[in-house]
């Protein structure tokens, strides 16, 4: 039988982007549940359940990918909290998942961007174009057109030479 997949468990744990995003959260740095929920809210500017938050967070910990410390309740009767944080585990599968989440989008906006002719770099908005030798070519600014524009000059005199 062929070995399984290793992340295929976290795959179904984190298949959607409420987790997803939990997971950003703590990675950031210890938080407790409250604190994960308005962060949350205040970012994706939509309400998170306890209800999907506090099991998430309790099968990480089953996982090892999260631990948590108790903080003592303050002196006016505050309740004692629990604080959660990424173990060393939890921070790897979290930079891998990241990446690949980064790549992803990276593949879906890509077709979309153009590629300065001169420079390579990505233009996200507003290329500057020009029509050489019959042909629109983008760039990033009118800056690399113009290099672009020389650097053919001179390979044109070098090959005639
Ligand atoms: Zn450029």
């Amino acid at each position: 039988m062929a070995p399984k997949p290793k992340n295929t468990d976290m795959d179904g744990l984190i298949s959607d982007f409420s987790r997803f995003y939990i997971l950003t959260i703590l990675y950031e740095g210890p938080a407790h549940g409250y604190q994960i929920i308005s962060r949350f809210k205040k970012r994706v500017k939509k309400e998170v359940s306890p209800s999907l938050v506090y099991p998430f967070l309790q099968q990480l910990e089953e996982k090892g990918l999260v631990k948590h410390t108790v903080k003592p309740g303050g002196p006016v009767g505050e309740k004692e909290k629990k604080v959660f944080e990424l173990t060393r585990k939890g921070r790897e599968l979290c930079t891998g998942l990241f990446k690949r989440f980064a790549e992803l989008v990276s593949i879906a906006i890509e077709p979309s961007l153009d590629v300065c002719a001169h420079c390579g770099c990505k233009v996200y908005e507003g290329a500057y174009r020009e029509t050489i030798d019959g042909k629109e070519t983008a760039f990033c600014c009118m800056h690399c057109a113009r290099s672009y524009k020389e650097t053919r000059e001179h390979a044109k005199k070098a090959t005639k030479n």
